[in-house]
């Protein structure tokens, strides 16, 4: 006999009716969801370049590889097989249930031919089975091996109600069909559904499986309605907050726009930093409703695996309790995190880097750290002093026996020349004055007078900045930029060459919305054109060299080809188990370069992995990675093993 619909029920149409009040429960859900996110701003009016309309093939391409298709949940390979079983086999059995109500309203024929076998019954068999192998999995790691990440610092309760729900209706979704076949006879194509029939042996079924199809409907239909207030509201909210997410490396931090604070007659200005729930963007809000307390945030945040106060997982977690307990203009929202944790954070990124549903952590905790520096002037010792520093004497290394020009001490070095100079070579802070860094910089003038490029340097060395953006006042950074770019462009300077990863993020990210459009390329790279157009001839050596990503040049700017060519071409290149995207940072990010570290300090973990690779020599391409890494090294080895990639190249040139 042919499958019918409501084969054995009476009333059948009741399970229909009971539909509608749960599906309004599930929008009323989804309409709390907005009702909260809607609390948060409107726009960005802290970015000078607002652009809340998200459309485009970029945003849309994401919502279907991060959103829809969730490619970053594969980056753990068994859960994410796990979670693409689960989802796509409740995919399959959604759309069989979907064509089961299109057949009861409007006949439309499913039950027939090559269909009802391969798709109605095969298919729908297989999606069951993937979807309760998946759940399964889930279920049972969550319960008996949970990873770190997913406990601490806290679990999320919910997850296990919903995947036993799951499992109750496929588990009794497939005794329906087995007793519908056990009385009806052989479905082709069912397979799941033909073995338990054989299992339960005939007999009359007909009563156990009306029992059993009403279960079914009413579970399977309460779940639904449930959806928005369980943590399976990622469903819906993650493919959002995906294809929304801005497509750039790393967070992309506005600058504050001035004009706001001249113009006497605005009702409201700009916040400085955030201490409520309101004072976040919409999309901020979003982030935080989309978390799914997975952890994986919280496994790769160098400042939560060394011991620190800080765990990316525990901020956002915090954030989205607030929400859901409808805090919004609770300012012990800081206290509750602490200024501790907020300022751990070394602004790496490689916490949204692994997130599956693309929060953007590093931007809401920056945004507190704002809070706390501009308003509430609360800045940890060491860093308050390089905050001094900088207010003082626009650089933040206090304590300095350098002068501005000691780097090029004894060296003939131009400066730029208005129409005659092609670029700019920029020193920077960090490399103007820590003795071991100014290396970086003489060896670089040697490779470019040896290249034969036009270059020029600023009568005196110069900070971009930066690290008070990273300390969080964006006050003082938009007036050294400013300084800065007024500089550039009475000199005519277009073309600039950084040694500092951090110069070049600034130059290229935040100076642009101020006005300040160069051509910015990092040294790493323009290294690496030079030797493949010839003009640089290098001794090639056996040694081996493990290269370390710069946190700003690799996973917040893409740079990750180019460095690693140079080093190649050097000796033979060994990769630390952490590379690329997923390098691990130095610990000098975020301002943290002047911090005293709680637990064991990142530089000296990062140090060892290196280490560990057995390479004779570590490069980087960064002077604050350099600083680090050397310093973490001492614990491990008395010789100097950590170099940049322009020492390594001006040690190796022909004739050099
Ligand atoms: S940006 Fe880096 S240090 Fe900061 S929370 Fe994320 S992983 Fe941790
Ligand atoms: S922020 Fe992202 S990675 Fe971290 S717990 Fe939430 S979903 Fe997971």
């Amino acid at each position: 006999m042919g499958r019918v619909p409501y084969w054995n029920i009476s009333y059948g149409i009741g399970i229909d009716l009971l539909a509608v009040p749960l599906i309004i429960i599930f929008l009323y859900g989804l309409y709390g969801h907005w009702k909260r996110i809607k609390q948060g701003k409107a726009r960005l009016t802290f970015s000078l370049r607002n652009s809340s309309l998200k459309i485009g093939p970029v945003y849309i391409g994401a919502l279907f590889t991060k959103g829809i298709l969730g490619s970053r949940i594969y980056k753990k390979l068994f859960t994410g097989v796990a979670h693409g079983f689960l989802f796509w086999g409740m995919f399959l059995l959604s759309i069989g249930t979907a064509l089961v109500f299109l057949n009861v309203l409007f006949g439309l024929p499913v039950f027939k031919g090559a269909f009802n076998r391969w798709f109605m019954s095969f298919a729908l068999d297989a999606g069951g089975l993937a979807a309760l192998s998946g759940t399964l999995f889930l279920l049972i790691r969550r319960l008996a091996f949970p990873p770190e990440g997913l406990v601490a610092p806290k679990a999320r309760p919910g997850f296990v109600l919903m995947e036993v729900a799951i499992t109750v209706i496929i588990l009794t979704g497939f005794l329906l069909e087995a007793l519908r076949i056990a009385h009806n006879g052989f479905d082709e194509g069912a397979f799941v559904g033909n073995w338990v029939a054989g299992l339960l042996g005939g007999g009359d079924s007909l009563s156990l499986h009306q029992i059993v199809w009403w279960g079914h409907g009413f579970v399977a239909l309460a779940f639904i309605a449930y959806i928005p207030y369980s943590p399976l509201i990622h469903l819906v909210l993650a493919p959002i907050n995906t294809s929304l997410a801005i497509p750039v490396p790393g967070p992309k931090m506005g600058v504050l726009d001035f004009s706001a604070f001249e113009d006497e007659e605005a009702e409201e200005l700009p916040s400085l930093g955030v201490c409520k729930l309101t004072d976040f963007s919409r999309k901020r809000l979003l982030d935080f409703s989309s978390c799914l307390w997975c952890g994986r945030c919280h496994e790769v945040c160098p400042a939560a695996q060394t011991g620190k106060s800080l765990s990316p997982k525990g901020v956002i977690v915090t954030l989205s309790e607030y929400m859901n307990k409808d805090k919004f203009q609770d300012d012990s929202l800081l206290d509750e995190i602490s200024a501790n944790a907020i300022y751990s954070c070394t602004t790496c990124a490689a916490c949204m880097e692994v997130c599956p549903v693309s929060v953007n952590q590093p931007k809401a905790i920056m945004r507190m750290r704002q809070h706390l520096l501009m308003e509430r002037s609360e800045i940890p010792d060491i860093m308050g002093q390089a905050h001094k520093s900088l207010e003082a004497r626009q650089h933040p290394f206090f304590g300095t026996g350098s002068g501005p020009n000691d780097w090029r001490k004894d060296m003939d070095i131009p400066s730029f020349e208005e129409g005659k100079t092609e670029y700019l070579l920029w020193i920077g802070c960090a490399i103007t004055y820590e003795e071991r860094t100014q290396k970086i910089a003489r060896s670089m003038v040697n490779i470019l007078q040896k290249a034969g490029v036009s270059f020029g340097v600023l009568e005196e060395s110069r900070c971009t900045g930066d690290p008070a953006k990273q300390m969080g006042n964006e006050f003082l950074f938009s007036e050294i930029a400013q300084q800065n770019i007024e500089e550039f462009t009475s000199l005519g300077i277009k073309k600039i060459i950084t040694m500092c990863p951090h110069c070049y993020n600034s130059f290229t990210r935040h100076y642009p919305p101020l006005g300040g459009l160069f051509k910015v390329v990092p040294h790493s790279v323009f290294i690496n054109s030079l030797i493949k157009s010839g003009r640089l001839e290098l001794r090639n050596g056996e040694q081996t060299i493990c290269y370390h990503d710069p946190c700003y040049l690799g996973r917040r700017n893409n740079i990750f080809a180019e460095p690693r060519n140079v080093v190649a071409s050097l000796g033979r290149l060994i990769e630390m188990p952490r590379n690329r995207e997923n390098s691990f940072c130095c610990g000098g990010g975020g301002g943290n370069y002047w911090a005293e570290e709680e637990g064991t300090r990142i530089n000296q973990a990062r140090a060892k992995e290196a280490l560990d690779t057995g390479a004779v020599k570590i490069a980087t391409a960064c002077p604050f990675c350099l600083l680090m890494l050397t310093d973490g090294l001492k614990k491990y080895a008395d010789v100097e093993k950590a170099y940049d990639i322009a020492e390594l190249v001006n040690n190796q040139l022909k004739d050099g």
